[in-house]
């Protein structure tokens, strides 16, 4: 037996690792010729070295035999950071509007004013906030088609008629008033300037926005991004880099299978790396599937296989080192989500008890009893998590007042705390 295969096998269960090599098409044996440049690649990014473009690239080839020692690496990096804690949170998803100037090609979620709402209202979106707090959700998850105020006159006029010019001002009016449902806004507005971001920080601890991918190419004609401004790369770069220079906790990441190259999703990733690198406030870097749906520009495309995930997932952890927080959607992955944990998640995504993910709304939300049982068999403890990850609990990254609402909700290790510790929340 290789010392792989047996060191994997003091990390996770043998239920765990045969299912992943069922999954896999990858074998028991493999994993006993590990090339030098391999084990030294690994050992560098174990002592907590960042590895380079060449050897993310030259990772990203590795054959069967060798990937194992990839996945291992991989799990060590992350159980030396964040050891065998996986992550949730709780929320309600929000499709404050499904309008959007954009027509991305994998897109499901975007509508034309007449086929559904052009928003939904204040009171509406409340009262989902009120019934989400009451389940014990602690993250108001917003989502918005991008600037559709700048394509659709009605749409102009409706937010008008509730007193904004923007979906930005729409967006941090909810922010407030749903803060005062004890229960956090975490926006997803799409690109954004100062100002905007400045209001927002006084109520969402923290937001998100995809990079999705830094090549341009993406945008030509017939490209996944064709006819979408705000995919623009270096405009989503400069959103992220103002929220860095406001100390926002930032969620983003990857697309993966929407026409990149190989290069293009490590170059991505590195691109995300350097943001990091110079302002600290990325929390969470999220690798999300092209999932194809009927309908759609790019519905003949396949998803990324398994394998491929599994690949940069790993290569992810390697270059984002052990202090990162890196999820897999657990919904657009149902059958195989347990298995990245090989790869070096440690967190699980945002599960709802109350609304679909509209985003992706054939995927159902993994139920938390079976999230429980996984971690168990694989010695992981499965804990619940603000929208806001606990490192950045603090008053660099969160101002005053809200601080101390946050505070109201977390122990002291920055996780949910329990019910009965948290009377004085509600
Ligand atoms: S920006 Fe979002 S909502 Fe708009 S088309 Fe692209 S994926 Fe769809």
């Amino acid at each position: 037996m290789s010392t792989t295969i047996s060191q994997l096998e003091n990390l996770y269960s043998q239920q765990t690792l045969s299912t992943f090599f069922d999954i896999s098409g990858l074998h028991s044996d493999s994993g006993e010729s590990i090339s030098s440049s391999l084990e030294s690649i690994c050992q560098k990014a174990e002592n907590g070295i960042t590895i380079n473009r060449d050897e993310a690239l030259y990772l990203n080839e590795l054959d069967y035999n060798n990937l194992l020692r990839l996945l291992l690496s991989a799990s060590e990096i992350r159980n030396k950071g964040k050891g065998k804690t996986l992550s949730f949170s709780k929320n309600v998803f929000v499709p404050v509007t499904r309008l959007c100037r954009d027509k991305c090609g994998y897109c499901t979620f975007k509508i034309e004013p007449g086929e559904g709402e052009l928003l939904i209202p204040p009171d509406e979106v409340l009262e989902i906030a009120r019934k989400g707090a009451q389940l014990g959700c602690t993250e108001l998850l917003f989502v918005t088609g991008d600037k559709p105020e700048l394509k659709y006159k009605v749409y102009r006029e409706a937010l008008n008629e509730l007193g904004f010019n923007t979906t930005a001002q729409y967006l941090i009016d909810l922010s407030e008033k749903g803060l005062k449902e004890n229960i956090f806004p975490h926006t997803n507005l799409g690109l954004a300037n100062t100002e905007e971001l400045e209001q927002f920080r006084q109520t969402n601890p923290s937001m998100g926005l995809m990079l999705e991918n830094i090549s341009d190419r993406l945008l030509y004609n017939g490209q996944a991004h064709h006819g979408c401004p705000d995919k623009v790369p270096k405009l989503r770069m400069k959103t992220m880099e103002l929220a860095g220079e406001l100390n926002i906790p930032w969620t983003s990441g990857i697309l993966v299978g929407i026409g990149e190259t190989c290069e293009e999703r490590i170059d991505s990733l590195f691109a995300l790396k350097r943001l990091n690198d110079e302002y600290g406030h990325i929390q969470e870097i999220i690798i999300q599937n092209f999932s194809p749906k009927v309908g759609i520009r790019m519905e003949n495309q396949p998803s990324p296989e398994f394998i491929e995930m599994i690949k940069i997932v790993a290569i992810s952890r390697l270059i984002f080192g052990e202090q990162m927080n890196i999820q897999v959607p657990p919904n657009l992955n149902l059958e195989t989500y347990p298995y990245f944990t090989l790869a070096g998640i440690n967190d699980l995504g945002g599960v709802s008890p109350l609304t679909i993910d509209y985003v992706n709304p054939e995927a159902p939300w993994p139920q938390l009893d079976k999230m429980q049982q996984m971690c168990e068999e694989n010695g992981f403890e499965l804990k619940e998590r603000l929208p806001v990850y606990p490192e950045f609990i603090n008053d660099k990254y969160i101002n005053k007042e809200l601080l101390h609402v946050v505070s109201n909700f977390v122990d002291d290790t920055g996780f949910v705390a329990q019910q009965e510790e948290t009377d004085g929340r509600n």
